[in-house]
């Protein structure tokens, strides 16, 4: 027999798995037996297919070493000094001899186990005839790929979208984010395009698209963990507030569901505190009510912002209107009197001078034995005019009798009085009758 003229073709089939420690090496060297076998070869014109039903294996062949663990990593680098990735292809599990190998035969289904012996069968054929045994484009987790973790250090940077804070007013920023809107959206769209007048449904979305941007700048936490995780951080101030997000807008939740009130006032935009855009809207509405106090503002900013410490916010804005400080009304007060002459010139003793009052009833008990049976009195304040020394008696009626009585023990402690003062109640004016 002569050499063979064409080139010739041969195909070797093996089973390739790393889990399985079918890595089968020849006892009298240390090299697998594929690899011998493509030494061998290696001078002749030999093109050489290797087969496995392993896809991760396939993945790992065809894929890039480096990303692999070490174990993963070397076997793949040594496979792929011997031979290229293109070499390998995809065989299916019940085509495969190598398969039968590993999971064992009997002696009498050897005998007549074609697979074993000859192969599959399309594998006699030309390789256009084989069947489209590449890669199946199957999709593996980075697990069971052994693919090392990547480490990814992120740094979010924000933008600085400074547009809103070039309009001083928040009528002129909204109608000129609508007007921009329109023009992105006449550009693209030839069908339908907006002229004249802006509507509402524009204003209403430059409004949001506003808000999604402020919202973004100060709620960045807040979106991304009811988003990815469906709660708010632990530390978040809108943790009273149970937001939610609608259309990607950070809204109240609030107990008012069931209300009919318009949406916008039950679930009102929630703004920050602290922002250009929140001065703005403040100011809006301080305008609106005509330079309301600070809580009709914050009650009309309520109709579609919710800002958390809101009375605050709106009091410092407050404290900046130049109109409110300019036209602000002095309280009027009274011009208050002369002194009486009893109080400004130093008797020679206390209570030369003296004022009297009663003061509300009282619960008075004549002795603290038990029994004694309490009854309604007063008590009767003396003030002298000039030192404020004070002189208590109690009285145990309303009468001029009562009032006397007590105005005699008074009198009697503290010495003659030459002038009274009362807020002419008729207890002590009716004792002058007598
Ligand atoms: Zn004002």
């Amino acid at each position: 027999m002569g050499r063979p003229s064409a080139r010739l073709h041969r195909y070797q089939m093996e089973k390739v798995s790393f889990q399985s420690g079918g890595h089968q090496q020849n006892p009298n060297t240390s090299q697998p037996t594929w690899v011998i076998a493509t030494n061998r070869w290696k001078n002749a014109k030999i093109i050489v297919t290797y087969w496995t039903d392993d896809t991760i294996v396939l993945h790992w062949i065809k894929g890039d070493v480096t990303r692999w663990k070490t174990f993963v990593a070397n076997r793949v680098a040594y496979i792929l000094d011997h031979s290229d990735p293109h070499q390998w292809r995809h065989v299916p599990t019940t085509d495969n001899p190598a398969d039968s190998a590993t999971r064992g035969l009997s002696p009498s289904e050897i005998s007549t186990f074609d697979l074993w012996w000859r192969g599959p069968s399309w594998l006699s054929q030309l390789p256009s005839e084989w069947p489209d045994t590449e890669v199946p484009n199957t999709k593996f987790d980075e697990q069971s790929l052994e693919a090392k973790p990547i480490r990814v250090h992120s740094h979010p940077t924000q933008v600085d979208c400074n547009i809103i804070e070039r309009f001083s007013t928040y009528t002129k920023l909204v109608r000129v984010i609508a007007y921009i809107l329109r023009f992105c959206h006449n550009a693209q769209s030839k069908k339908t395009r907006y002229y004249n007048q802006l509507s509402t449904v524009e204003l209403d979305n430059a409004l949001r698209c506003v808000v999604k941007i402020v919202q973004a700048e100060t709620f960045q936490s807040d979106i991304h963990g009811i988003l990815i995780k469906n709660h708010l951080p632990s530390k978040s101030i809108l943790r009273n507030l149970t937001p939610f997000l609608d259309d990607g807008i950070l809204r109240v939740r609030g107990r008012l569901k069931h209300s009919s009130l318009p949406f916008d006032r039950k679930h009102p935009i929630i703004l920050p505190q602290r922002h250009f855009f929140t001065e703005l809207v403040i100011q809006n509405s301080h305008q609106a009510t005509l330079h309301g106090g600070a809580s009709l503002t914050l009650a009309h900013t309520r109709y579609k912002f919710w800002i958390p410490n809101g009375r605050k916010a709106v009091r410092t804005i407050l404290r900046k209107c130049i109109t409110c400080f300019r036209v602000s009304p002095h309280i009027g007060s009274q011009l208050m009197g002369d002194l009486p002459i009893h109080r400004v010139n130093p008797p020679n003793r206390p209570f030369i001078a003296t004022g009297v009052d009663y003061t509300g009833a009282i619960e008075i008990k004549a002795a603290r034995l038990r029994g004694t049976s309490t009854y309604k009195g007063y008590i009767a304040i003396f003030v002298c005019l000039a030192t404020k020394a004070v002189h208590l008696e109690a009285v145990t009626g309303l009468s001029s009798e009562h009032f006397l009585l007590t105005f005699y023990r008074f009198t009697g402690r503290r010495g003659p009085v030459q002038h009274m003062y009362s807020d002419n109640g008729q207890i002590s004016l009716a004792p002058i009758s007598y």
